[in-house]
C-alpha cells in the first residue's frame, strides 16, 4: 500500500513539489480565463489557471479570422486579439496564469476529500491541492484515425485546429490543393485558412443534404466562398504514399469518384477534451461526452466544476467565456459553505436529438446559465418542428423551433418548465415533436 500524508492522499513521490491554491482552473481558453478573471476579481483567494500550451488563450490563438467578441465585447476581433483580451483580464484581476503546464491526473478520486491534481512542466512535477477545481479543457475535432477513414497514412491530413496551428503558429507550408471534409462554420474557417496560405480548394464535402451554416442557402455559401460544395457525399478512402495524392468519395446516387489533392482537412465532429474528468471517475453525460453538470456547472464530484466547450462541443467563444464568468458565483458559494447537492434529476434527449447541456437539474435550484438549455440534433427539420419536454410520461412544456433545426448547429430550449419538474421523479426527456 502506498504511504499517505495527513490529508489521506497518496504520497506525491520523489521530486514532486506540493502547493495549495484556493481555486485551480485547468485550461486557459476563453472559459478558463474568464472564470479565473471573475474569481480573482471577486476575492476568491489564490486563483491559478494552467494550460499545457506555451501560450494562454485556447483555440482562438490560432483563429486568425475576425469572428470573435461581437456579442459579449461588442466589437469584432481576431482570435489572437480575443485571446489576449482574456489573458490580460485574468492577469489584471490577480489570477496566476501558468503555461506549459499539463495536468496529468488526480492524486485521489475527486469528490472524496481533498482535491489534488498532479502536473508536469519544464519546471518539474507538482501536486496542487485546491478548495475548488474548474475544468475548462475545451473540445477538439476527431482526427482522421478516430473517424475510421480507410486508406494509406500519408502526410497532408489535418483537422482545422491542426491546420491553423501549422499555418499561423508554426508558419509551415501545408500543400497546394485541398479537400475540406465538413460544411459547418468551422469548415469555412478551414477554407479561409487554406486560402490565406495560398492553397487551392478542390471542394468541400458533407454527408448532409446541405451545408450547416446560418447562410440562407447552399448557393449563398458557395458564392460567398466560391467553393464547390458536394452534399450527400462521404469520404471512402485516402490515397497516396508518403504524401496524400487523392481522396476517394461516394456520392448520394452511388457514384464513386476521386478528387486529386495533396491536403485534406477533417473539420467539425467534435469531442470534448474529457480526459481529466474520465481519469477522475467523474460521471460523463452519455450525449455530450463531457462531464454531466447541473445548472450551476457542478459535476458529480464535490468541488469540481466544468465550463466551456468541454460541456457542449462546440459553441461560440463568447458562450464559453460567459460560462466562465458565471461559474464564479457557485464556486465562491462552495468555497464559503462546502455544500454540494446530490440527487439531481437527469435531463435526457430522444433521437434525433443528440445531446443537451446542462444535463442535470434541481427543480428548486438555480435556472440554467444563460437562461436556456443547448441541444444538438442529427436531423434537418422544417420551421414547424417543436421540442416537447416531459417527465415520467407527464407533459411539462412544448416550444416551437422558429428556425427549424440543422445538424451541427445549436438549438435552444427555454428553462420555463423547470418549476414543474418533480425533484423526486425520473429523468426529464426532451423529444423533437
Ligand atoms: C477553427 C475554429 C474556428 C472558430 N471560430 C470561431 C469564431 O469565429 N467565433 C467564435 O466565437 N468562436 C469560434 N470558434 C470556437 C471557439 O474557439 C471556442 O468556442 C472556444 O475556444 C472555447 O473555449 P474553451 O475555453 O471552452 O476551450 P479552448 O479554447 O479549447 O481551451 C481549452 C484549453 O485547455 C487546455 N487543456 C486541455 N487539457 C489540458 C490539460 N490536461 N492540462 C492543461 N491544459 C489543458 C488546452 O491546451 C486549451 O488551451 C472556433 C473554433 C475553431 C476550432
Amino acid at each position: 500500500m502506498s504511504a499517505t500524508n495527513r490529508d489521506g492522499l497518496a504520497a506525491p513521490g520523489p521530486g514532486r513539489r506540493t502547493r495549495a491554491v484556493d481555486v485551480l482552473v485547468i485550461g486557459a481558453g476563453p472559459a478558463g480565463l474568464a472564470a479565473a478573471a471573475r474569481l480573482a476579481a471577486a476575492g476568491a483567494g489564490t486563483v491559478e489557471v494552467v494550460d499545457r500550451e506555451e501560450q494562454a488563450g485556447g483555440v482562438p490563438r490560432h483563429c486568425y479570422h475576425s469572428g470573435f467578441g461581437l456579442r459579449e465585447l461588442r466589437r469584432p476581433m481576431s482570435g489572437p486579439a480575443y485571446a489576449r483580451h482574456w489573458c490580460e483580464l485574468a492577469a489584471g484581476a490577480g489570477a496566476t496564469v501558468r503555461t506549459g503546464v499539463s495536468v496529468t491526473g488526480w492524486a485521489e478520486q475527486p469528490g472524496r476529500g481533498t482535491l489534488a491534481l498532479d502536473t508536469t512542466s519544464p519546471a518539474g512535477l507538482e501536486r496542487i491541492t485546491a478548495g475548488a477545481v474548474v475544468l475548462a479543457t475545451g473540445a477538439r475535432e476527431r482526427p482522421r484515425s478516430a473517424r475510421l477513414v480507410p486508406g494509406t497514412r500519408p502526410a497532408g491530413v489535418f483537422t482545422t485546429g491542426e491546420l491553423q496551428q501549422a499555418v499561423h503558429l508554426r508558419h509551415q507550408r501545408v500543400g497546394t490543393r485541398a479537400l475540406v471534409v465538413g460544411a459547418e462554420p468551422v469548415g469555412y474557417s478551414a477554407v479561409r485558412t487554406l486560402r490565406g496560405a495560398g492553397v487551392e480548394i478542390a471542394a468541400m464535402v458533407t454527408d448532409q443534404p446541405r451545408h450547416q451554416t446560418s447562410w440562407a442557402s447552399g448557393l449563398g455559401a458557395r458564392l460567398h466562398h466560391r467553393v464547390p460544395l458536394l452534399t450527400g457525399t462521404t469520404v471512402t478512402g485516402l490515397l497516396g504514399r508518403g504524401r496524400l495524392a487523392g481522396v476517394a468519395l461516394r456520392h448520394r446516387d452511388g457514384r464513386t469518384t476521386t478528387v486529386a489533392c495533396d491536403t485534406v482537412v477533417f473539420t467539425g465532429d467534435w469531442i470534448p477534451d474529457h480526459e481529466l474528468a474520465r481519469l477522475g471517475g467523474i460521471e460523463l453525460d452519455r450525449g455530450t461526452r463531457g462531464p454531466a453538470v447541473d445548472t450551476a456547472f457542478r459535476t458529480a464530484a464535490a468541488g469540481v466544476f466544468a465550463v466551456g466547450n468541454l460541456l457542449h462541443a462546440v459553441e461560440p467563444a463568447g458562450t464559453a467565456a460567459r460560462e466562465g464568468t458565471l461559474v464564479a458565483v457557485p464556486v465562491l458559494r462552495h468555497l464559503a459553505d462546502g455544500a454540494w447537492p446530490g440527487g439531481q434529476v437527469p435531463v435526457e434527449v430522444d433521437a434525433p436529438l443528440r445531446w443537451v447541456a446542462p444535463n442535470r437539474i434541481d427543480p428548486r435550484g438555480p435556472r440554467p446559465p444563460l437562461g436556456r438549455f443547448t441541444l444538438r440534433t442529427t436531423r434537418t427539420a422544417g420551421r414547424l418542428s417543436a421540442l416537447v419536454i416531459s417527465q415520467d410520461g407527464r407533459f411539462l412544456h412544448r416550444e416551437r423551433l422558429r428556425r427549424g433545426s440543422v445538424p451541427n448547429r445549436p438549438l435552444y430550449a427555454s428553462a420555463d418548465w423547470i418549476d414543474g419538474a418533480d425533484p423526486h421523479g425520473g429523468p426529464v426527456v426532451i423529444t423533437a415533436g
